[in-house]
């Protein structure tokens, strides 16, 4: 087995070319930029990696047994005793708070933790100014929030820069089902009315026939999220994601960023992949079978040449605490795609219905008069 080795950019290929200072990722550009004498130090892409990077990783190696021996990396991190989030450890960001749940981090001490190393990565394009203030719109825009929320003064340092965890599977599927495919025909039918005259009616009947047959079905970057420190929900609502953009994994784009390391196990990610694919098998067999209608009774799909890859994508995310619970709010970080929970004002619902109501009564009280 190979050692792991340590994924993080050496402090040499982080400094500025022009002055020695420390660099961080530029949003929508393909360069580190300096904190300090504002220089650009463009991050050189191999065009060998290019194409390693979108190449796929062969899923049986590294699933069961074979999931000890497969080719790792180790990563520093740290992990919230709260919420379990982990994410990587940059000695230049010390947060004091969990980005995802905004609980003190009490253990502030990285640990090493050994991952399947990231394929390809989506750098951030918006930077965090421009999604701070579509973080205010959106707060603006909130109708029946508590006043609390909306005046509480956010910052702009509220806002986390996260590099999120997703696998991708390709796979080729063949299905076997059972089921039945019904055609509609049309017949008359004679019944008598209350006068006892007699009447024809046409109704449309169907024919039902047993059927069996096998669909098969190649499927391309079926999408998971590895994180569930955020709500699938709002996550999902998070794409399209340009995919075809992405780079060779580099730490460099992590600089001044934080990457969360996978929770959602490679195994564990491939089963909500079926889960996505299922109803478009179905649509399959539907299409198969033919005829006005169609039922499925049993279907059985086997998965062949599977393959993944684990890629990061770029969130802006707050976590915001009201009412001790809290809320997350997300921006796609290449879109700008805005997706968020909130609390409601039940006082300002029950004011506005009442008001509602007074204004129903009113107009009542007053056409009656008239
Ligand atoms: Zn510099
Ligand atoms: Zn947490």
């Amino acid at each position: 087995m190979e050692e792991p080795k340590i994924s993080q950019s050496r402090q040499d290929e982080i400094m500025c070319r022009n002055c020695g200072a420390k660099l961080v990722f530029e949003p929508g550009t393909d360069s580190l930029k300096c904190g300090f004498c504002g220089a650009l130090n463009e991050i050189s892409v191999d065009e060998d990696e290019k194409i390693k990077a979108i190449q796929e990783l062969d899923f049986e190696s590294y699933i069961g047994s074979q999931a000890d021996i497969a080719p790792k990396i180790e990563i520093l991190a740290v992990k919230c005793d709260s919420c379990g989030a982990e994410t990587t450890f940059d000695p230049n960001i010390v947060s004091s708070e969990c980005d995802f749940c905004g609980s003190p981090l009490v253990s502030r001490e990285a640990h090493k933790t050994g991952i399947i190393e990231p394929k390809a990565i989506l750098p951030f394009k918006i930077n965090k100014k421009a999604g701070y203030e579509l973080f205010e719109k959106w707060l603006k825009k909130l109708w029946f929030a508590p006043n609390k929320l909306k005046t509480r003064a956010k910052r702009v340092e509220d806002l986390a820069g996260i590099y999120t965890p997703y696998w991708t599977y390709d796979t080729d599927t063949y299905t076997e089902y059972i089921g039945e495919r019904g055609d509609d025909y049309e017949t008359e039918e004679t019944s008598y009315n209350d006068d006892g005259e007699e009447v024809t009616t046409t109704v449309t009947k169907t024919r039902w026939t047993s059927v069996s047959g096998r669909v098969k079905a190649f499927f391309d970057d079926i999408m998971v999220p590895a994180s569930n420190s955020l709500s699938q929900k709002h996550i999902n609502k998070l794409e399209p994601w340009d995919l075809e953009n992405l780079v060779p994994y580099d730490t460099k784009y992590l600089s001044g960023f934080k990457s969360e390391t996978y929770r959602v196990s490679l195994e564990e990610g491939f089963d909500v992949a079926k889960r996505r694919i299922e109803p478009l098998i179905r649509n399959d067999i539907r299409r198969d079978i033919g005829g006005d209608r169609q039922k499925i009774s049993s279907m059985n799909t086997e998965y062949a040449s599977t393959t993944f890859k684990h890629i990061l994508l770029p969130i802006w995310l707050s976590a915001y605490k009201y009412n001790n619970k809290v809320y997350h709010f997300m921006i796609n970080g290449r879109t700008g795609e805005v997706q968020g929970e909130r609390p409601w004002s039940w006082i300002k619902i029950t004011l506005a219905v009442l008001a509602g109501l007074a204004l129903i009564g009113a107009i009542i009280w007053f056409s009656k008069d008239a």
